[in-house]
């Protein structure tokens, strides 16, 4: 496939397929105008035929030694950048997300590939353990390591078409746990999809791997998504995207005769917590830019947008919501794609008639340019009282948008800590006068959240070793984050060798290793270099 050549066909093992009626096509964002080429929903058969090929590539796949996968994600990322320009212009066509973010998006994506090649080749991230016979104790020799679960269904998000989407975190992950991957492609941005499929294709094949490795299915409805998460074949899978979204498969999965992991991130409110020292003597002007930023961050649209303020009720407070309101209306956005600003049209219009619940300055809600995705900002205020009576307000409305909150007292806003649904992050805002309640506070979030932060805003996700993008449901499914090294384990799982002769072991597992991977022997932790 020839970059920026769309054919608006499926790729599986490598080979293009075509797709049937009904077709549709992605929407040009900034115009609403239709953009070339068709593309249709896989049908069962094509479901079926890249799951076969995933299960038969993985048989291969999961032989390769971690150099090879590790070579595999350095051409991966090699080919995102020679993709070049066609990819950032279609990419921007279909999200209307600007230049510069795409450039940083890409280099997000090509930074994690190259990263989670080096975890590979270092193999400490599975964790070898090696318990010697003790025939004192009477007790076996057993070892234990992380093995790559299977072929693996993938979906990614609309508003991170690089970075969370065809080759985001979950294939990466997955591809460098030694599993093989059916990503269904975003409806909302199917010729980026396409693209980055090439570029898979591309890096398979000069790796001289299984082309079955890797399929993308395109399809718009959800019947594609239920039928790959109930083949047989798929092992796990791997979600970022909406509440319902997310539970669907989830539920999809619950009825299938054998039961796999799924790993969703969904939405999320991040409550953002001033403790009232915090905005007093005129410091909430400094919180005003950062603030707006973190709110309006690609429009709105981050799975970390914080859309709950909380703060104690004052004059300081008022000034700080008025100047953050001045600030949103002060543009229009142009949001990913029609569905998404539909659907922030009505989300806030509800918003606006609930009790309890008022617009900081009345916006008008414009329904004119519904074709090309705009929208207008919105800031609500609120109370506690009403948070707590009124769960819909911890609903995630996905846009410029936010509520402040806020409290009477502090043991008031620990009431709301107490029973806040669970969260990819939360922020805490003290002043050191004030840490002693910021330790309470912190302490109940822990339950609550994937991610704490500490007088800083949570927009800006960090691809490291130590992230944590997840939290309790409904933010999301399964304790693995999606965002970082740590996500390699949401495709392994540890399986336990018991007196095994060595020639049969996997090498990590081996008394003697070549590299410098850090494992567990005798209950000590051991690096290779430290013992020979
Ligand atoms: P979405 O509508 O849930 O779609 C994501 C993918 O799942 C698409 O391929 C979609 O394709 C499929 N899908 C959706 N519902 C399905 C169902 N019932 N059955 C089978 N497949 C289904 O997500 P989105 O378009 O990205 O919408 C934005 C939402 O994602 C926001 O709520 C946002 O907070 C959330 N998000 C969360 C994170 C995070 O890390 N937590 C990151 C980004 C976005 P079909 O529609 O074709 O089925």
């Amino acid at each position: 496939m020839a970059i920026g050549n769309l054919t608006g066909r499926h790729w599986i093992a490598g080979k293009a397929v075509p797709a049937l009626e009904p077709f549709f096509r992605a929407t040009c964002a900034p115009t609403g105008a239709a953009l070339e080429p068709d593309y249709g929903d896989a049908t069962h058969a094509q479901i079926k035929l890249a799951c076969e090929l995933a299960e038969r590539a993985f048989a291969e796949y999961r032989r390769t030694s971690p150099n090879v996968r590790a070579l595999l994600l350095e051409a991966l990322a090699d080919e995102i950048m020679a993709a070049g320009d066609p990819l950032l212009d279609r990419c921007h066509l279909e999200t209307a997300l600007p230049r510069e973010r795409l450039l940083f998006e890409r280099k997000r994506t090509v930074n994690q590939a190259r990263l989670f090649a080096q975890v590979v080749r270092d193999g400490s991230w599975a964790e070898p353990r090696l318990d010697h016979a003790n025939l004192e104790l009477n007790s076996p020799d057993c070892r234990s390591l992380w093995l790559p679960v299977g072929p693996v269904a993938v979906f990614g998000a609309s508003n991170f078409p690089l970075a969370i989407s065809v080759v985001g975190n979950d294939t990466i992950a997955a591809l460098a746990a030694g599993c093989s991957v059916v990503v269904k492609a975003h409806p909302g941005h199917p010729g980026t999809c396409e693209i980055l499929a090439g570029c898979v294709d591309r890096a398979i094949a000069k790796c001289d791997l299984p082309p079955g490795l890797f399929s993308l299915l395109h399809g718009r409805g959800h019947d594609v998504g239920q039928t790959l998460v109930q083949d047989p074949r798929i092992q796990a899978v791997g979600f970022t995207g909406s509440l319902a979204g997310g539970r669907a498969l989830f539920d999809a999965v619950c009825r299938r005769p054998q039961l796999i992991p799924v790993y969703a991130e969904m939405g999320s409110v991040n409550p953002i917590f001033f403790l009232p020292q915090t905005l007093r003597d005129g410091r909430w002007r400094q919180w005003i830019e950062p603030l707006v930023g973190s709110i309006t961050a690609g429009c709105g649209q981050m799975c970390t947008q914080p859309g709950l303020i909380l703060g104690a009720n004052n004059q300081e407070w008022q000034e700080l919501r008025h100047a953050v309101d001045e600030r949103i209306h002060a543009h229009p956005y142009t949001l990913l794609h029609p569905g998404i600003a539909d659907g922030f049209r009505r989300m806030v219009s509800q918003r606006a008639t609930q009790r309890g619940v008022a617009e900081v300055v009345s916006a008008q809600v414009s329904k004119e340019n519904c074709s090309n995705c705009q929208v207008t900002g919105m800031v609500f205020d609120s109370s506690v009282d009403e948070l707590l009576r009124n769960s819909e307000l911890e609903e995630e409305i996905f846009g410029p948008t936010t509520i402040f909150v806020d409290y009477e007292s502090t043991e008031q806003m620990f009431e709301y800590a107490r029973s806040m649904k669970g969260s990819l992050t939360a922020s805490v805002f003290a002043t050191p006068d004030e840490l002693e309640s910021a330790r309470l506070l912190i302490e109940l979030l822990q339950t609550k959240v994937g991610r704490i932060i500490f007088n800083g805003f949570p927009t800006g996700v960090q691809v490291n070793h130590a992230m944590m993008h997840g939290g309790p449901y409904p933010a999301a499914i399964g304790q693995f984050t999606s965002i970082g090294t740590g996500s390699i384990k949401r495709f392994a799982r540890p399986v336990c060798f018991q007196n095994f002769p060595e020639n049969l072991l996997p090498e990590p597992l081996h008394d003697q290793l070549r590299n410098a991977t850090l494992r567990l022997i005798d209950g000590k932790f051991v690096s290779n270099t430290a013992q020979s």
